[in-house]
């Protein structure tokens, strides 16, 4: 036995998170219907997008910590990680001089 689910608004049909997981599933992924007697078969489709921005067009695809990320998106991942770093640094000074001046009285 699977998941159940029921159909949402406009026909829209959720896949369970553990499944999704599972089986590296992301929003942009393209989804097959396949419509048999009695059932239908889901599959995932070759295609590739970023897990970031859901797009496979015209950006080109890496992977990154095991997750496939356009370069457009690695680029605000990598900017943000370095931007978040300088403010630790900067903190982190701060703290060393509070401590500092704390000493000195
Ligand atoms: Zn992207």
């Amino acid at each position: 036995m699977g998941f159940v689910r029921n159909i949402e608004v406009e026909g829209r049909l959720s896949i369970p998170k553990e499944i999704r997981d599972r089986r590296q599933i992301y929003c942009g992924c393209e989804i097959i219907i396949k419509p048999e007697v009695g059932k239908l078969i889901l599959s995932v489709s070759d295609s590739l997008n970023c897990i970031f921005c859901c797009d496979n067009t015209d950006l080109e695809l890496v992977y990154f910590k095991g997750k496939i990320v356009c370069k457009q998106c690695l680029n605000i991942v990598l900017a943000n990680a370095t931007a978040l770093k300088k403010i630790d640094e900067t903190l982190d000074m701060e703290n060393r001089n509070t401590n500092m001046i704390k000493m000195k009285k």
